[in-house]
């Protein structure tokens, strides 16, 4: 039983392996409300939203929060610390200057003027009182980069509450199974390619047994501006979009983290990027801008090139 919904500004599919339909829709209809419920307190876009409430209220108070808001920061602050300040949700400020339908971005003294404002350091979460305050003025907390694998991962949860037993959820490119496939194989996940015309075009191929998987790249919003790719994975060092790769797929048990991970790991280069994956103990792979594959050495026997020129 297979069902798509428009939800968190993209398309969210659900896929679930069980004997009786009703039980399938019924747990796939729950998945999709809590999905809602989630889209309600995240949506960067909605004045109702919690992490609206928040920006609004940057230098001027704590806000209190409710229990998945809090716990979206604290993984987004924890997967900042381990990628040296390369995830940084405070990102915002810089992202809200660049409008990729006009194709337009910051003038350079801009991005300058804002840049001070990003630092995920200042953003004191609170745990005894469950607050949030954004220490300065201006500041702007966008989720877009992690809210999807936060997603993803209660989605699988209130799956297995319901007693599926096999399921692949999949939060635009934000994908996590759990269980086998009616045929008994595992769930298989593409790769696509960075250049390709198509969402069909793949390189490759992963089995993901009980796994999640996301991949940030640099063809998902962006336009060409005298022959350079002006794109929305931005280097909160520079306040630039990051430079060198086209993209990065992260294999990880948990979609919160290979959604952040794999912007982070974009903006940290192939090799301090592999690096922090080795550390973390995570499958990664990476493509850089000339087209050539880095990843790290587990990652190797589970992954199958489509492709024969690579
Ligand atoms: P997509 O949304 O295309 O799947 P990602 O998951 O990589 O891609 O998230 C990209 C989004 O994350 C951007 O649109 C922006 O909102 C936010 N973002 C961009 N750069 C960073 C960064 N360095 N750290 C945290 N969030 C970022
Ligand atoms: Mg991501």
């Amino acid at each position: 039983d297979l069902k798509s919904e428009f939800l968190m500004d993209t398309i969210v599919t659900v896929t679930v392996v069980s004997d009786s339909e009703k039980k399938a829709d019924d747990a796939i209809k729950r998945t999709f409300e809590e999905i809602k419920d989630l889209e309600g307190l995240f949506n960067f876009f909605s004045p109702e939203s919690e992490i609206s409430e928040i920006n609004r209220k940057a230098a001027v108070a704590p806000v209190k929060l409710s229990v998945d808001t809090f716990h979206l920061l604290e993984k987004a602050l924890d997967v900042s610390a381990k990628t040296d300040g390369a995830f940084d949700i405070t990102v915002g400020v810089v992202v809200n200057l660049y409008d990729f339908h006009n194709k337009t971005r910051p003038s350079d003294s801009l991005t300058k003027e804002k840049l001070p404002l990003v630092n995920y350091r200042n953003v004191i979460l609170n745990k005894k009182d469950q607050t949030v305050f954004l220490k300065k003025k201006g500041m702007v907390v966008d989720p877009g980069g992690i809210a999807k694998g936060f997603a993803a991962d209660r989605a699988i949860e209130i799956l297995k509450s319901e007693g599926i037993g096999a399921a692949l959820v999949a939060v635009a490119g934000d994908i996590r199974g759990y269980g086998l496939k009616p045929d008994g194989k595992p769930w298989k996940v593409g790769i696509r390619d960075p250049r390709g015309e198509s969402i069909d075009d793949i390189i490759a191929t992963i089995d993901l047994r009980d796994m999640a998987i996301s991949t940030s790249g640099d063809y998902e919003r962006f336009f060409i501006e005298n022959g350079r790719r002006i794109h929305h994975l931005i280097d909160p060092g520079t306040g630039y979009p990051a430079r060198g790769i086209m993209s990065v797929t992260v294999v990880a048990p948990l979609t919160v983290y290979t959604d952040s991970l794999a912007t982070a790991l974009f903006v940290s280069g192939t090799e301090k990027g592999l690096k922090i994956a080795e550390r973390l103990g995570y499958d990664t792979l990476m493509i850089d801008e000339q087209g050539k594959i880095h990843m790290t050495d587990s990652l190797r026997e589970k992954i199958e090139f489509t492709k024969g020129n690579i």
